[in-house]
């Protein structure tokens, strides 16, 4: 069978030609973003993989369609670059990857450490050869409540890293995860905004999720509330967000993830301008760690994704169903 990976990057070429091999799959692997500009390439391929960076919007979908495509497996956990819409009325079926959630977790983990204990305060420091302590004194996890949005696999994965610490974890999901009935005191998301010294943010990316953190809801929040995203930029309204941290609302945040961070996270801009002016203004501020959508990138993680997008790939062509296809 063949399979045309776009975005396939050069960290995945092992577990690129390990599965394809095991799988008996003839790759073709394009290194750029699926876009409208390369969707062509799709002619004649019934099985597409992709990542999160690739817009899979319907105007390309309608291209990968005309073209004879009928699977897309996203090679990541988010899934919200595809519109699931367009995909189901062009016959289109598509699945996401359930890779290692520790990736994201242990990474998650270390921003809210990095955080309570202003590692960006005592690094920028030691780089000036000023090594006063005055002013980067931290927290400790034991002391703090920590309210984790969204407790599917990458935020029980969390809850389970944090449980080491002694923290009191709460929880909001619509769905609560009765893996976690020990570790976890699930609330009402107004409670959790009201009782957390840190909210860590592993909610999708969806219409009843985007800007989740507003100013209303920042308001509901403790004064001097951490926040942590690991998750979808669009989670957080950054405008509100920079304002809460200018009035010192909100203390510390840690960001892996930034609204309009397509086509500048994990690319080289260095003799660039770059047009973003949130991320200028984070990047400033002392108390905020930026990292460029880095959390799922582990040894473990990359081979899971690649594995798991070709799994099922092969495994819609063969049995005509993926237990990673996104029915709802
Ligand atoms: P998952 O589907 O296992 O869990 C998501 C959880 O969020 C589910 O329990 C769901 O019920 C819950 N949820 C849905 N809507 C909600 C809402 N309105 N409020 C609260 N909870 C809600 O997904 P996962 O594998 O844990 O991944 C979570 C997200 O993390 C992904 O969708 C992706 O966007 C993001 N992610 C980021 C990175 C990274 O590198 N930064 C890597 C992987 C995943």
């Amino acid at each position: 069978m063949n399979v045309i990976a776009y975005a396939a990057r050069a960290y995945e070429s092992d577990a690129f030609d390990r599965f394809a091999e095991e799988l008996g799959i003839s790759l073709t692997r394009v290194p750029q973003n699926l876009s409208l500009d390369n969707a062509h390439l799709a002619k004649g391929f019934e099985c597409v993989t992709i990542l999160s960076a690739c817009d899979a919007s319907a105007p390309v979908l309608e291209i990968l369609a005309a073209g004879g495509t009928r699977f897309v497996a996203a090679r990541t956990a988010g899934y919200n670059n595809i519109d699931a819409a367009a995909a189901r009325r062009l016959g289109i079926r598509f699945s996401n990857a359930d890779y290692s959630p520790n990736s994201v977790a242990d990474f998650a983990v270390m921003l809210i450490l990095m955080s309570i204990r202003k590692a960006k305060t005592i690094i920028a420091r030691n780089n000036a050869q000023d090594y006063t302590i005055v002013g980067a004194q931290g927290r400790e996890m034991r002391n703090l409540t920590i309210g984790i949005v969204g407790t599917g696999r990458i935020g029980a994965a969390t809850a389970k890293n944090l449980s080491g610490f002694d923290a009191c974890l709460i929880g909001y999901d619509v769905v609560p995860n009765p893996a976690l009935k020990d570790l976890v005191t699930y609330v009402p998301f107004d409670e959790l905004l009201a009782e957390s010294d840190v909210i860590s943010l592993h909610a999708p990316l969806t219409a009843g999720t985007r800007h989740l953190i507003n100013a209303e809801s920042i308001r509901k929040m403790k004064d001097g509330v951490i926040i942590v995203n690991c998750a979808r930029g669009e989670l957080i309204d950054t405008e509100a967000l920079i304002e809460a941290i200018e009035e010192k609302k909100v203390s510390a945040a840690a960001l892996d993830v930034l609204e309009n961070e397509r086509g500048i996270f994990h690319a080289d801009h260095r003799d660039e301008i770059l047009k973003h002016r949130q991320l200028a203004i984070l990047r400033a501020f002392p108390n905020v760690v930026v990292t460029t959508h880095n959390a799922f990138f582990t040894d473990q993680a990359v081979c899971d994704m690649v594995e798991v997008g070709l799994r099922s790939l092969a495994s819609f062509v063969r049995t005509g169903a993926s237990p990673w296809e996104i029915k709802a």
